[in-house]
């Protein structure tokens, strides 16, 4: 595969219709008028990626992933700039990732290039998608899954590789002043050399049992823990967690195979750094959590990843307690991060690290 083909819609969505569905989009569910597929077959690899109108797709009820969950994905957003121009952060990043989901998940690697170029080709096509409104995005979805039909349990020989793009605005509600979390004391979303570090949907799944839990109990999101001890802090169902103490330093559970390796994480490590703060990668026990969060030792807390990009953590909770944090408000380390953050995304700072792709 050496390019992208692209066959305009025939007939997209009127200007009036499309202005009504981005005037207030919510998260995920404003697509645009086209996708990027491309097809693997082993034996000859990957087909070009056509750039086409977005439609529902034929599957064969034993493709292999309806029975096996061979599947992953990323996430990323474009932005637009000032000048009207749209950016993507890091695409490289995703590309790289996308293809460490795939070597666990015995899936084909995706040539990182035409990953990045087919994020930009969508998000150039669809820009008159973008939302206008604080905080909007077009936020892109590449992903792969096994397409082989065939119910034996082996990597599938066939694969799609699709990219959507939905018009996005904030991913919590606006205003809250920081997210309550339930510790999980009995689901794991993933275990000692297990598919936690993949961006598989299978994670997802088995996230979503607690995760509806801890909604019906009032919760905004929950605290998985390590799967052996069930003792130290691991992430969130879908975003990584930062601790700030008193004396500046922050931590962040290491990358122990387990977790999710978050860009946003990343970055915010990178920025932290070069801020000259303590930064340690280490376990955190949900007891010295706890016991943080009571002496006050703990200051902030707050969880960040790509779609909510850094969100204050106002409490956790488990079945016999609560641990508040920065009396629930936005503490000064997390929105000097945030704003620092999405002040490079969105253009108007600096980008002395070269995270940011225009697209021309
Ligand atoms: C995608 C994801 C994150 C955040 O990753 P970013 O690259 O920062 O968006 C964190 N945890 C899980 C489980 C994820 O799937």
């Amino acid at each position: 595969m050496t390019r992208i083909i692209t066959q305009p819609h025939p007939n997209p969505v009127s200007a009036t219709e499309r202005a009504e569905r981005i005037a207030d989009p919510g998260f995920g569910k404003v697509f645009t008028d086209h996708m990027v597929v491309a097809r693997y077959t082993a034996g000859t690899g990957w087909s070009d990626a056509e750039l086409t109108a977005r439609g529902p797709l034929s599957i064969d009820p034993a493709s292999a992933v309806l029975h096996y969950a061979q599947e992953i994905f990323e996430g990323l957003k474009a932005y637009r700039h000032a000048d009207g121009a749209m950016a993507l952060f890091r695409p490289d990043a995703n590309a790289a990732r996308f293809n460490q989901s795939a070597t666990r998940m015995a899936m084909p690697h995706f040539p990182e290039e035409i990953f990045v170029d087919a994020c930009k080709a969508i998000a150039r096509m669809d820009a008159a998608w973008f939302p206008p409104v604080e905080g909007g995005s077009l936020y892109l979805r590449p992903f792969m899954f096994a397409s082989e039909v065939f119910l034996g349990v082996k990597p599938s020989s066939e694969y799609l590789f699709i990219v959507l793009a939905a018009a996005s605005g904030g991913y919590f509600k606006p205003g809250a002043s920081g997210i309550n979390l339930l510790v999980s004391d009995h689901d794991s979303r993933s275990g000692p050399g297990g598919t936690g570090a993949a961006k598989c949907g299978g994670n997802y799944a088995a996230s979503l049992r607690f995760q509806a839990e801890s909604i019906a109990k009032g919760y905004d999101q929950i605290v998985f823990l390590d799967a052996v001890e069930r003792r130290y802090v691991e992430e969130l169902g879908g975003m990584n967690l930062f601790f700030v103490f008193d004396d500046g330093s922050i931590l962040t559970p290491p990358l122990d195979g387990c977790i999710l390796p978050g860009i946003t994480r990343d970055s915010i490590l990178t920025l932290a750094r070069d801020k000259g703060l303590a930064v340690r990668e280490e376990r955190y026990a949900i007891d010295a959590w706890r016991a943080d969060a009571a002496s006050g030792k703990l200051r902030e807390v707050f969880a960040c990843g790509t779609a909510a990009v850094v969100t204050p953590v106002a409490s956790v909770s488990g079945d016999d307690f609560k641990a508040e944090i920065g009396a629930g408000a936005t503490g000064q380390l997390t929105e000097a991060l945030r704003s620092q953050l999405v002040a490079i995304q969105r253009g108007t700072a600096a980008d002395p690290y070269g995270w940011v792709q225009r697209i021309d």
